[in-house]
């Protein structure tokens, strides 16, 4: 007899893990739902190969709201991936989150479209400045501003984690 599921996800990087624990937490799913991945140290997965950076500085509303519930998830992971019974997994669930921004940078060519995304992204609550050369010469000294015509940079909900602990 070979055993039997409701949903296969084949690949359990953190696209296909992520497919398998939102099916499996919809509470109108009673299904199964299995895994199957074919290299369980990830070492040639993307996800471990990543730099495993979220931001909310995108140009359309659809990857700002994806990022935005994503940060939150992240943010409250030890809630999200607490046990059916409330309590928590005894697996290390610190993933490491920083939340240190980007700073995306534009020149002439580019401000435009810098201004534009600012305006979809500030729409949708993500708090994200706005800085002149001047601001960003003041805010990074190190940093030569000469060929830069504007800066935008988010402080909260942007940064860096550990995809390898959260894949596991
Ligand atoms: C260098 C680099 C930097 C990146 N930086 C970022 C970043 O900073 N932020 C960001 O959001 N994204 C980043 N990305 C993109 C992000 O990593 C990917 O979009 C994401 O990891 C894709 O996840 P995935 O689960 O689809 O693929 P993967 O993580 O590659 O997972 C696919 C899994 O499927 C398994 N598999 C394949 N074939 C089979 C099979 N036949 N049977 C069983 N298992 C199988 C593989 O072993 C693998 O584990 C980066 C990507 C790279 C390469």
């Amino acid at each position: 007899m070979y055993p039997t599921s409701d949903v296969v996800v084949i690949g359990g990087g953190i696209i296909g893990s992520a497919a398998a624990f939102f099916i499996a937490n919809d509470p109108d799913f009673d299904g199964k739902v299995t895994v199957i991945e074919k290299d369980n140290s990830y070492q040639s997965s993307s996800t471990t190969l990543s730099a495993a950076s979220i931001r909310q500085q995108f140009s359309t509303p659809e990857n700002i709201k994806i990022s935005q519930y994503g940060i939150e998830f992240l943010r409250n992971l030890r809630e999200n991936l607490a046990l059916s019974d409330g309590s928590q997994s005894d697996v290390d669930l610190d993933i490491g989150l920083q939340e240190k921004g980007y700073l995306l940078l534009a020149s002439t060519a580019g401000e435009g479209i810098l201004r534009n995304n600012n305006k979809v992204q500030k729409e949708l609550g993500a708090e994200i400045s706005l800085l002149s050369p001047t601001q960003l010469g003041d805010r990074f000294p190190w940093m030569n501003c000469d060929d830069l015509s504007l800066g935008s940079l988010e402080n909260k909900g942007e940064g860096w984690f550990d995809a390898y602990n959260l894949i596991r």
